[in-house]
C-alpha cells in the first residue's frame, strides 16, 4: 500500500521540504541538480487527444499507476453524467436508454477481452473484480474427490498486486492454506514448483497475475492454465497490468476468471470487469438487486461503464496497429539504454524478453527510490517506486524481495511506465535529468 492507501503506487506532490536534516540536503541537491533548461517549463507543448490540458505540462511516466482519461471517452461519458440519468433498470424509456448503453459498453468490453457479452460483469474496479473472483471461488469450492480431502488450498505467485494478496490472506485467517509459488531473480514464475503444488488433491484454485504492475514481467498464461485444466483446478487471472498491453484472448485461454480495470488503458477509475467463463462453480460478491444477472448488485455506474467500453473499444483498436505498440516500446527501450548508459551503478529489474512493452524497472544502486522520486517529481517528472513508505522506513516492494535483489538494488527501484501518449522528447527530458539527480543523491547521501 502507499503513505495515501492507494492500491498502486501514485505520482506523488511531495510536500516542500521544511526544516533541517536529509530534506534539507534534498532540497539542496533539487535546486542544483535542476538544469536551467527546466525552468520556466518545459519546451514542446504535448498534442493529440490527450491534451497538454490533462496532463499539466506533467512529464506523466507513471502509467501503470492510472492513465489520462481519453478525449473520446470523457465526451462517451459525458451525457451520463448530465442529462442522460436514467436507471438502466427503470422500465420506462429513459431508464431503458441507459441499459442500451450499459449493453453496448459489455459487447465492447467483450470484443476487448475476447469473450462473450453475457461472461462480463461490470464492478467498481481491479480491486473488487478481483475480491469477487477469489472470495467467489472460495465460495464454491470444487467437491473433493471420493475419499480425498476437504479443497482448501488456494495457489497463487508471491508476486501478486495487495488487491490479490491481501483477499488471499483474508482467506489465509479464516483457515484456507495459499501457497505462494516463488519467481527466479528475473520475476518469472518457477514452473516446477507450480507443477509440484498442483499435485495437492486439496488445491481448490489458482489465483495469478498475467502482467507484473512493478517490473512488467508477463506470466505465461497458457502455460499456467494448461496445468490448471490438466488437475481440474479452476483459473483466476489479474489481467489488469495486461490489458491494453497484450491480447487477451479470453475464449482461447485455459482461464475460467478474468479481471481488467478501465482506468488503466485510458478509461475512467472506479470502474472495471470481472468475466466469468460459462460455467463456472463461482458465487457472486455482491448481493442485492439482479442487475449483472445476479453476479453483482447495486445500480450500474453507467457514465463510468460507457466510459470502459470506450476506453475498450479504443484500447483494441490500438493494440491491432503495430506501429502504435513498437512506438510504446521504443521509448521504453530508450529510456532504459540511456540510463544504463549515463548513469553507473544502474539495473533493470526483471525478465526484459517477456514483459509488457510499457515499463520498465530500474535500480539506482544504494539510493533509496522516495528520494529520487521526490527530485524527479520537483522537476514535474511522475514515477513512482518499488517501495513503499510504512510508517517512516522504507520496505522494498515484495515483488522485488521476491526477485531476491539485494537491499541496495531494491531500494533505489523506480518504475518508469509509459503510455502511447508519451513523446520522444519527454523521455529525452528525463534522461536528461536523472543524471544530475542521481549525482546529486550520491553525493549528499553517500552509501
Ligand atoms: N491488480 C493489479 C495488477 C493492479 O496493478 C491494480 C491496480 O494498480 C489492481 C489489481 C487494482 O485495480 P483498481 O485500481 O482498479 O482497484
Amino acid at each position: 500500500m502507499t503513505r495515501d492507501g492507494t492500491s498502486e503506487r501514485a505520482c506523488y506532490k511531495f510536500p516542500r521540504p521544511k526544516g533541517r536534516g536529509p530534506i534539507e540536503a534534498l532540497s539542496w541537491a533539487v535546486g542544483n541538480a535542476r538544469g536551467s533548461h527546466f525552468r520556466g517549463g518545459r519546451p514542446g507543448a504535448r498534442r493529440g487527444p490527450i491534451a497538454a490540458a490533462i496532463i499539466n505540462g506533467m512529464i506523466y511516466l507513471d502509467n501503470n499507476a492510472t492513465t489520462p482519461v481519453h478525449a473520446d471517452v470523457f465526451e462517451a461519458m459525458r451525457p451520463f453524467l448530465q442529462d442522460q440519468f436514467g436507471n438502466p433498470s427503470s422500465a420506462h424509456r429513459f431508464g431503458q436508454q441507459a441499459r442500451q448503453a450499459v449493453e453496448q459498453a459489455r459487447y465492447q468490453v467483450a470484443q476487448f477481452v475476447g469473450c462473450k457479452a453475457a461472461e462480463v460483469v461490470f464492478t467498481s474496479g481491479g480491486t473488487e473484480a478481483d475480491n469477487a473472483a477469489i472470495l467467489g471461488l472460495a465460495a464454491a469450492p470444487p467437491p473433493p474427490r471420493p475419499g480425498g480431502p476437504e479443497k482448501r488450498t488456494i495457489i497463487t505467485s508471491a508476486v501478486e498486486h495487495s488487491a490479490v494478496r491481501e483477499t488471499l490472506e483474508y482467506l489465509a485467517k479464516s483457515g484456507w492454506k495459499v501457497v505462494p509459488i516463488g519467481v527466479d531473480t528475473d520475476g518469472r514464475l518457477d514452473m516446477n514448483a507450480l507443477a509440484s503444488a498442483l499435485r495437492d488433491p486439496s488445491v481448490a484454485f489458482l489465483s495469478m497475475m498475467w502482467a507484473n504492475n512493478e517490473t512488467g514481467v508477463i506470466f505465461d498464461v497458457a502455460a499456467v492454465g494448461m496445468l490448471a485444466r490438466q488437475h481440474g483446478v479452476p483459473f483466476h487471472v489479474d489481467a489488469v497490468q495486461a490489458a491494453g498491453k497484450l491480447p487477451l484472448h479470453f475464449a482461447e485461454q485455459p482461464i475460467d476468471l478474468l479481471v481488467i480495470s478501465a482506468h488503466k488503458f485510458h478509461g475512467p477509475k472506479g470502474v472495471g470487469a470481472l468475466v466469468v467463463r460459462r460455467g463456472t462453480r463461482w458465487q457472486p460478491l455482491l448481493r442485492g438487486g439482479p442487475q449483472e444477472r445476479q453476479r453483482r448488485g447495486g445500480t450500474e455506474n453507467v457514465a463510468g461503464i460507457v466510459g470502459m467500453g470506450a476506453a475498450a473499444a479504443l484500447a483494441a483498436k490500438t493494440l491491432e496497429d503495430p506501429q502504435a505498440q513498437a512506438a510504446v516500446a521504443e521509448w521504453r527501450d530508450r529510456l532504459e539504454r540511456g540510463v544504463l548508459a549515463a548513469i553507473a551503478q544502474t539495473q533493470v529489474n526483471g525478465d526484459r524478453v517477456h514483459r509488457v512493452s510499457n515499463t520498465t524497472n530500474i535500480s539506482f544502486a544504494g539510493l533509496e527510490a522516495e528520494a529520487i522520486l521526490l527530485l524527479l517529481s520537483q522537476q514535474d517528472i511522475c514515477a513512482s517506486a518499488g517501495a513503499a513508505c510504512a510508517s517512516g522506513s522504507l520496505e522494498p516492494s515484495h515483488v522485488l524481495q521476491a526477485m531476491h535483489l539485494p537491499e541496495r538494488i531494491a531500494h533505489g527501484a523506480i518504475r518508469f511506465s509509459l503510455s502511447r501518449y508519451n513523446t520522444r522528447q519527454e523521455i529525452d527530458h528525463t534522461l536528461a535529468a536523472l543524471p544530475a539527480i542521481i549525482a546529486r543523491l550520491r553525493e549528499v547521501l553517500p552509501v
